[in-house]
């Protein structure tokens, strides 16, 4: 028997994997509208993943080296038995292989879940939340409610969970919000990070065009009313930090649409049909289902997972400065997961 540790998977930029996102589902209980249309056609069962094989797929990167694993979707907290799943991830915390587990989340089931969640050791979650106004809350979901959010947010934060605001900029929507979202987060300690909106799905161009607002711009409209120092901090992901001098409040920036993530790049996706991304910014993928499916034994996923990461490609091609959108990917965000 072999029992040196596996070879850990590097890119052929010299990138080495250490961060996966696993989309366990593509339904939703919202229907934000810069993500999903009303009416979604969503995957039939026998497509998905079981929880057995994402636990065995998960399983299967951390072996090979990753270390922090986020649970997305969709809304992973909609997904039937998910706890199931992220019992079985602490396995993997408490040996030691698996450095963070956490997950995105809308916040409409956390009042629910908070506990057994800290309980299978998740520190810190990303809560998405557009606006803190219970009607916009409505306009921007189209099915959700602000009350519940709160809620579970609460919920989440006296179970000793770490929570990040996640704010999708959105020109003409939450302009205005700005600076109350900045002072609600600070009150209740919360770390905050707005995304520069993506042109995923297949929604209409002008819509897009429309709802763009450039985080320079925002940063801008922050630094007329706070000192705002950068930081160095780089977990290897999208997000670029500024601290507030007045609050000592930390900021994130995440703008996809600029390449400045993409040299650091330590993630790769998987969708809940078990699709590998290598980027979220371009449709190569490799499918890990088959190879999941064909066999109880790992080599051939793992050979079908070295083979993908084997042509992680450099960056993405989004490209808003030209006057249509450029680069756009007619999946949706809960496809891959945020
Ligand atoms: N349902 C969970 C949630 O909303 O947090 C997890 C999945 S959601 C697809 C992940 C993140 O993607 C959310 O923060 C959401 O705001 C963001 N997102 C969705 N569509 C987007 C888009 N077109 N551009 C930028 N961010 C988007
Ligand atoms: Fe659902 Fe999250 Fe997409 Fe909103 S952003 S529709 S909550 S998956």
């Amino acid at each position: 028997m072999n029992t040196r540790a596996p070879l850990p998977l590097i890119d052929p930029f010299a990138r080495p994997i250490r961060y996966l996102r696993v989309s366990v589902t593509d339904r939703c209980d919202f229907r934000c509208t810069y993500c999903m249309a009303e009416q979604m056609q969503f995957l039939p069962k026998k497509d998905l993943l079981t929880l057995e094989e994402l636990d065995r797929l998960a399983s299967t990167f951390i072996g090979l080296g990753v270390e922090k694993l986020r649970i997305t979707g969709g809304e992973p907290l909609v997904r039937r038995g998910i706890m199931t799943f992220f019992q079985g991830m602490s396995r993997h915390l408490e040996s030691g292989a698996l450095k963070e587990l956490t997950l995105t989340t809308n916040g409409s089931q956390l009042a629910r879940f908070a506990d057994d969640l800290a309980a299978c050791g998740v520190k810190r979650i990303n809560v998405s939340l557009d606006t803190l106004e219970p009607g916009k809350f409505a306009e921007i979901t189209r099915w959700g409610k602000l009350e519940p959010v709160l809620e579970g947010i609460r919920a989440a934060t006296q179970a000793g969970i770490r929570v990040k605001i996640n704010t999708v900029a959105l020109k003409g929507f939450n302009e205005a919000e700005l600076f109350s979202l900045v002072e609600w987060c600070g009150g209740e300690g919360h770390d905050l990070t707005f995304i520069e909106v993506m042109p995923m799905g297949e929604m209409g161009e002008e819509l897009r065009l429309d709802q763009y607002w450039a985080l320079s711009d925002l940063r801008g409209r922050l630094a007329e009313r706070f000192s705002l120092e950068d930081l160095d901090e780089n977990s290897g992901g999208p997000a670029r930090y500024v601290r507030l001098r007045e609050t000592g409040q930390k900021i994130g920036f995440i703008t996809p649409l600029t390449h400045n993530f993409c040299e650091s790049c330590n993630r790769v996706r998987v969708t809940c049909t078990g699709e590998l991304y290598m980027c979220l910014g371009q449709e190569d993928r490799a499918d890990l289902r088959a190879p999941l499916r064909a066999s109880a034994e790992d080599a051939a996923l793992v050979e079908a997972i070295r083979a993908a990461i084997a042509r992680k490609p450099k960056g993405h091609d989004f490209d808003y400065s030209r006057a249509h959108v450029a680069g756009q990917m007619p999946r949706h965000m809960s496809h891959t997961g945020g």
